[in-house]
């Protein structure tokens, strides 16, 4: 990520701590359309809505910390998506970044399928009314019992991960009398993040079969032996927030090839190819994502070319973008409750939520911008560290960001971007109340996962 120097300014940024910190925005009130929701907007009183509705009203309905889901932007990505890759190509959403019964009826209303990667993600998926044959399921160890739920579900296909799954999911298959729709997850040899994509020590994780020493074709082989299967394709996912689409290239000519090969083996020519998800979104105003029109037109140009090549015809292609869909259509509400100045240092900024809700920063280094939503301000850029409530120094939500220096306790900050893998990886530690997700549309909000409360929390703890 590109970080530019900083100019002189800001009053708590003489000794740099990490040299990792952009530049103050020209205008700290402005709401970046790249990391907003797209009906976020800043109203006269200096206010921030979105869905319609004013934050500080958000606020005191639903308390905070609290993630708002803008359905309209959902929705509108959802639709995005699908008319980008059209009737010939499947979109399926990742229900692992983020997943409720509400979401699953949005995702079905706008013709979206769905990845699954676990017995409560496939139940969440069905009971609100998935159609089976729209969700696949993944995972490198499904457990039997979820195997046989997806099989007697009808799942329209099942992602094959290992030599033991194949045998595994073929038997489960044929004792429902089925022939389960089923890929085979292969490892391309590509690991693509952020801006660049690195061909090594690829092969060196646990998904997939290795295509390179010929695991892959073998895996084929077995899966075409077995009455239980139906081989429909090959599934490749090469990683996740990729802005480069060269590890797509190089991803869909190693897939292609293997179709190529697995036709001059067998005389099958596979007719799907699964590309997987990864697509970046913008967390900070120096990201720059694809738009989904673009992203379709690339890929369907490489598949064709490629296929070309090798005189197949044109495999039918889905994609999985998860983050791309729910990540820009949410964000999280804190309340400030300290402010600290380490004079010569920065302001850390404690807010009632952290890496309970949102354990990217921890996790991965993610980075996200953040905002004073509850009001307007003209004072001067603060280079602050936005942190959270819990037992560990590491509890950063937002690493650098800038902040108006009048920022006081009681604010509401919001940090955009978060509906993705932040509600969806929410922790308990230090017995925090997991918030609710709220969604909000049309001047109304409506909470479609509440915050857990002690209580749930007790009833867990049974000893
Ligand atoms: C996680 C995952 C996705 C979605 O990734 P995003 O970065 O959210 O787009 C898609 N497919 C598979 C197989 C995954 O594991």
């Amino acid at each position: 990520m590109s970080r530019s120097a900083h100019p002189a300014g800001p009053r708590h940024a003489d000794v740099l701590p990490e040299g990792h910190y952009t530049a103050p925005p020209a205008d700290l009130n402005a709401l970046d359309a790249k990391v907003w929701s797209r009906t976020a907007r800043r109203g006269e009183d200096g206010v921030v809505t979105v869905g319609g509705m004013e934050v500080t009203r958000l606020a005191e309905e639903f308390g905070t910390p609290a993630y708002f889901l803008d359905e309209a932007d959902f929705r509108a990505r959802c639709r995005a998506w699908a008319d980008a890759f059209g009737p010939d190509a499947d979109v399926f959403y990742a229900g692992k970044a983020f997943l409720s019964r509400a979401v699953v009826r949005w995702l079905t209303e706008e013709g979206l399928n769905l990845d699954v990667c676990s017995g409560g993600e496939l139940a969440t998926a069905l009971d609100a009314g998935m159609p089976a044959e729209r969700i696949a399921f993944h995972g490198n160890n499904k457990s039997q019992e979820e195997i046989e739920r997806a099989v007697s579900a009808g799942v329209g296909r099942i992602v094959l991960d290992s030599f033991q799954e194949i045998v595994r999911v073929a038997h489960i298959a044929q004792e429902q009398g089925k022939r389960q729709r089923v890929q085979i997850r292969v490892t391309v040899g590509v690991e693509a993040h952020t801006h660049e994509f690195i061909a090594t020590a690829h092969e060196d994780q646990k998904f997939g079969i290795a295509l390179a020493d010929g695991q892959a074709a073998e895996a084929v082989r077995r899966a075409l032996k077995l009455d239980g299967l139906e081989l429909i394709g090959i599934h490749s996912h090469i990683g996740s927030q990729i802005f480069d689409m060269a590890g797509f290239e190089v991803s869909a000519r190693r897939v292609v090839q293997l179709l190529a090969r697995v036709r001059d083996e067998h005389g099958v020519e596979l007719p799907e190819i699964d590309l997987g998800g990864g697509l970046g979104i913008a967390y900070t105003s120096d990201d720059d994502p694809k738009e989904p029109h673009d992203i379709a037109k690339a890929l369907r140009e490489i598949v064709a070319r490629e296929c070309e090549a090798a005189k197949l015809r044109t495999p039918r292609i889905s994609v999985e973008p998860g983050r791309a869909i729910v990540g820009p259509s949410a964000f999280t509400l804190y309340r400030v409750g300290t402010v600290k100045p380490l004079p010569g240092l920065r302001t850390y900024v404690s807010v009632d939520g952290g890496m309970s809700d949102n354990i990217r920063t921890a996790l991965y280094d993610a980075e996200y911008s953040v905002s004073l939503v509850s009001r307007a301000s003209d004072a001067a850029p603060m280079l602050s560290r936005v942190v959270g409530k819990h037992c560990e120094s590491g509890d950063i939500v937002v690493k650098d960001a800038f902040l108006p220096a009048d920022v006081a306790p009681g604010d509401l900050l919001a940090v955009p971007a978060t509906g993705a893998y932040c509600r969806s990886m929410a922790s308990n530690y230090n017995h925090a109340l997991r918030p609710p997700v709220v969604a909000v549309k049309d001047g109304r909000a409506r909470v479609i996962v509440r915050r857990e409360t002690e209580d749930d929390l007790l009833r867990l703890d049974v000893g």
